[in-house]
C-alpha cells in the first residue's frame, strides 16, 4: 500500500489542478493521497471527485501557516481529515489567504525598490493562495530572474532583500482550528521550520507543541536526511506523536521527487497509515 499523506495542487502553489494532481498520483499507483494545499481546503472536493474514478482515496488536509514572535517562528502545521467544510476552518483559512495578499504586496514593494517592477494584478487578484512561488514565477516571466530557486536565493529567502515572512496563525490557535474540524495536527518537516534553534532547539518546540495538543509529527518528507528520520522517528515515540509522512509534491521539478515515493525512501504504508487514521477517528474527523 503505498501513502502520500502531504502534496500540493495549484489552488496554492502546487502546478497541477487537484483533479490532474490524482490523476498522477493514480499512474504512480498511489492508494492514499492527501491533498494539503497551503492555507485552503477548496480543492479537496474535486481531488476527492476524480480519486473517486481513478481508484486513489483522498484523505482531506491543510497545511495551515504558523507565524510566532514576529514572523521568526514560521512553521506548517498539517491537519488530515479534516472536514473540509467546517465554518471555522473556512474563515480562519480565508483571513490567512487575505494577510497572504498583503504580504505579496509588500514583497512586490520591496522589489520595486530594488528597480524590479512586477504587474502586481495578477499575483493580487489570484483566486486561491498566494505565496513566494508565484512572486517567484513572475520574477521568471520577467526576466529578472533564471528560474524560481534563483528567484528564492537571489530576493525571497529569509535574509534576502525582498524577503517577508509568512503570516500565519498562532500555533495553539492552528492546533484548535484543525481539531475544531476533526482533523489531527501535525507538525510539517520539523527540520524545515525557522526560529525553533532556540532553548531545547526542534525537541524544546515539539515538546511545546506536544503540550499544545499536537497529535502527529512527520517523519518522512524528502527533505530529511536519515538521520533526521531516524531522530524524529525516536522523538515521535518519546511523545506519543503519530508519525506521519509524505511527498511534499509540488509538481514544480523542484526537487526530483515523485507521489508517493518522494526521492524513493518514503516508504509510508498500511501500518503507518492504521495509525493515522485511528488518531483522525479519535478526533471525529474524516478517514478514507
Ligand atoms: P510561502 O508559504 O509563501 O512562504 O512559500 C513557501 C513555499 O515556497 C514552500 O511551501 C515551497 O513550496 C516553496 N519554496 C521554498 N523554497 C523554494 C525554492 N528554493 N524554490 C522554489 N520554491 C520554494
Ligand atoms: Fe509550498
Ligand atoms: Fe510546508
Ligand atoms: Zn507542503
Amino acid at each position: 500500500m503505498i501513502c502520500d499523506l502531504h502534496s500540493h495542487s495549484s489552488v496554492s502553489d502546487g502546478m497541477l489542478s487537484p483533479e490532474a494532481l490524482v490523476a498522477a498520483a493514480a499512474e504512480q499507483r498511489v492508494d492514499v493521497l492527501a491533498l494539503t494545499d497551503h492555507d485552503d481546503v477548496s480543492g479537496v472536493h474535486a481531488a476527492a471527485a476524480r480519486g473517486r474514478t481513478l481508484g486513489v482515496r483522498l484523505l482531506p488536509g491543510v497545511e495551515i501557516s504558523v507565524s510566532e514572535d514576529e514572523g521568526r517562528v514560521q512553521m506548517h502545521v498539517l491537519g488530515l481529515g479534516v472536514r473540509p467544510e467546517h465554518p471555522d476552518l473556512l474563515e480562519t483559512l480565508r483571513g490567512l489567504r487575505e494577510a497572504r495578499q498583503g504580504r505579496a504586496a509588500r514583497m512586490l514593494e520591496r522589489l520595486a525598490g530594488l528597480g524590479i517592477a512586477l504587474d502586481a494584478e495578477p499575483l493580487l487578484s489570484r483566486e486561491g493562495v498566494v505565496g513566494r512561488p508565484h512572486v517567484a514565477r513572475a520574477l521568471v516571466a520577467a526576466g529578472a530572474c533564471s528560474s524560481t530557486d534563483d528567484a528564492f536565493v537571489r530576493y525571497l529567502r529569509r535574509g534576502r532583500p525582498a524577503y517577508e515572512p509568512s503570516a500565519g496563525l498562532s500555533a495553539q490557535r492552528a492546533i484548535d482550528v484543525i481539531h475544531g474540524a476533526g482533523g489531527i495536527a501535525c507538525l510539517a518537516h520539523p527540520p524545515l521550520s525557522a526560529g525553533v534553534d532556540g532553548p531545547g532547539g526542534l525537541a524544546g518546540a515539539v515538546e511545546r507543541l506536544a503540550s499544545l495538543g499536537l497529535d502527529g509529527l512527520e517523519v518522512w518528507h524528502p527533505g530529511h536526511r536519515p538521520a533526521q528520520i531516524k531522530r524524529l522517528g525516536k522523538l515521535a515515540r518519546e511523545r506519543s506523536l503519530v508519525p506521519t509522512g509524505g511527498s511534499d509534491f509540488h509538481g514544480d521539478g523542484r526537487r526530483e521527487l515523485r507521489l508517493g515515493r518522494g526521492r524513493g525512501n518514503l516508504r509510508f504504508g498500511a501500518q503507518s497509515y492504521q495509525a493515522v487514521c485511528d488518531a483522525i477517528r479519535a478526533r471525529g474527523g474524516v478517514t478514507v
